[in-house]
């Protein structure tokens, strides 16, 4: 593949990427296997060799007799093992001369994925490695430096370091593993379906700079492999970017996130808009006015309409109260989210984070109903496209061009406009010409969520909704040709019947 990016530095950002050449929206900008992945720090028990959780009881490796693996049949066949060889005979001179038992592996199950990075020195990336941000001064001396003092603790009793290594080597791994991973999803569990989450360190994807609306689109497929690809067009010489933050939180919850994992105060176009990027996401409704949007300046927010000022402490407290209201409803009941929904629009913002989340939750449960249910209404169908509707411009301008979110809810709006306008046809209450203009408007949201999908790997989930949507393309392109031919036939018949009044009329 040839080289799309180049490395630069510079104070501000440290390392970071930069288009080599222009780079069109969907391209792939890179692809790479992981330095190191494994469990996070707060895991339960997992296989040491293929990540599956173990939750009853475990073997121990036969080679090593100190690494818990899958009890049984073993580890099932198709999926990554972890545990190499050079690690099992690393296990067994431990054993050997340290005599370690393998609950000592059990208990520290949280610092495998720092001892995995550890026996990695003699590989040629390590250097590159320990060049990624740590932001170890900030970590110094914190919480985070207490709660990885476990690991420190662990590593030196298992003899691996040597007298003149950096005294601060394991939380070096350790913060620069916290700053520069992602999440990966672990192994399918069989029956369950659910996977444990992961997370690896991919050497040249850490080096992106942050953005909140970013310019790439990460995927990472069943084989740990993470593929870049661009989001939009980005022209030679201009900064990659990805956004490491959710991009349907508002500012305040994104620069927490950054700020905690990341240790830095983001300063993009969004984050220094009030009403980011006139989303309104953190805005509320102007108490004063009743109308107007109101957004926080300092200690006070301020109203985009009547320019009426009111103190954080109550509209802060306000939107607290809309955030605990959230937690504790039932967000798989429709009623409940739709009385949410109603009390919460007459303090916030339609497009606050909060409505957003709810409304998002209850597309998925009314989703949910219409797939299963034998009957579902026409009001179930009308409600889920207006709030696929309600979302789209947003997510237009929060993850211009290529978003997993936007493929989806275009996906999920396709769905509901074809299942309504059949239900409306097989009822007569709309034409046949009608009908087949809605399956065009169907066709045009479908089209473009394929063509975010089909970066997708196969093995994921987005990849196995890229498979369906395009069974869908063709479904509807039959009914489409179905419908025509009615309508064609109907001409006829109508044609037909004319003449022979005409012929009638002759007699
Ligand atoms: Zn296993
Ligand atoms: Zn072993
Ligand atoms: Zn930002
Ligand atoms: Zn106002």
């Amino acid at each position: 593949m040839d080289i799309k990016y180049e490395v630069k530095t510079s104070d501000k950002l440290g390392r970071y990427l930069v288009a080599a050449k222009d780079i069109r929206a969907g391209e792939r900008i890179l692809a790479e296997q992981p330095f190191v992945l494994g469990p996070s720090s707060d895991t339960s028990l997992v296989c040491f060799n293929c990540y599956l959780p173990l939750i009853n009881k475990f073997f121990v490796c036969k080679f090593c007799a100190v690494a818990p693996i899958c009890p049984g049949d073993g580890c099932p066949e198709g999926i990554a093992k972890w545990h190499v060889q050079k690690e099992c005979e690393f296990f067994r001179e431990l054993k050997l001369n340290l005599n370690m038992s393998p609950i000592k592996m059990v208990q520290n199950v949280g610092s495998l994925l720092t001892l995995r990075a550890l026996l990695q020195r003699d590989n040629k990336s390590w250097d590159d490695f320990m060049k990624l941000e740590t932001h170890l001064d900030q970590r110094r001396n914190s919480s985070v430096w207490e709660y990885y003092q476990t690991t420190v603790n662990f590593v030196s009793e298992l003899k691996l370091l040597n007298d003149d290594d950096d005294k601060n080597l394991v939380q070096k791994v350790c913060a620069a593993i916290d700053v520069n991973s992602f999440e990966v999803r672990g192994p399918p569990i069989p029956a369950l379906g659910y996977a444990e989450t992961l997370r690896g360190v991919y050497l040249q994807a850490a080096l992106m700079a942050h953005h909140c609306t970013g310019n790439t689109i990460i995927s990472i497929n069943d084989n740990n492999a993470l593929m870049c690809h661009s989001s939009k067009d980005i022209k030679k010489g201009e900064i990659i970017y990805y956004n490491y933050t959710d991009p349907l939180k508002g500012t305040a919850l994104r620069q927490e996130h950054l700020l905690m994992g990341k240790y830095f105060q983001c300063t993009c176009e969004r984050c220094l808009d009030a009403t980011e990027l006139g989303t309104h996401m953190s805005s509320a409704l102007c108490p004063a006015c009743k109308t107007g949007f109101i957004t926080k300046a300092g200690e006070k927010w301020q109203c985009h309409h009547c320019k009426e000022e009111t103190d954080d402490s109550v509209i802060g407290f306000k939107v607290k109260c809309c955030e605990n209201k959230l937690d504790v409803i039932n967000k798989k009941d429709e009623k409940e989210l739709e009385e949410y929904i109603r009390n919460v629009s007459l303090v916030l913002a339609p497009n606050h984070y909060l409505l957003i989340d709810a409304k998002q939750r209850l597309a998925g449960v009314l989703r949910d109903a219409i797939n299963r249910e034998p009957r579902p209404t026409k009001k179930m169908m009308r409600r889920k496209l207006n709030l696929c509707e309600e979302l789209l411009p947003m997510l237009e301008v929060l993850s211009p061009g290529i978003s997993r979110t936007k493929a989806i809810t275009m996906y999920e709006l396709h769905l509901a406009i074809v299942q309504l306008a059949k239900k409306e046809f097989d009822s007569r209450e709309i034409t046949g010409p009608e009908y087949l203009d809605e399956l065009l408007n169907a066709e045009k949201h479908l089209k473009r969520s394929i063509e975010m999908l089909l970066i997708e790997p196969g093995n994921s989930p987005e990849g196995e909704l890229c498979a369906k949507a395009l069974e869908q393309y063709r479904m509807l392109k039959g009914t489409m040709a179905t419908i025509l031919d009615g309508i064609h036939e109907e001409g006829k018949v109508y044609v037909t019947e004319i003449d022979e009044e005409r012929l009638n009329d002759v007699d």
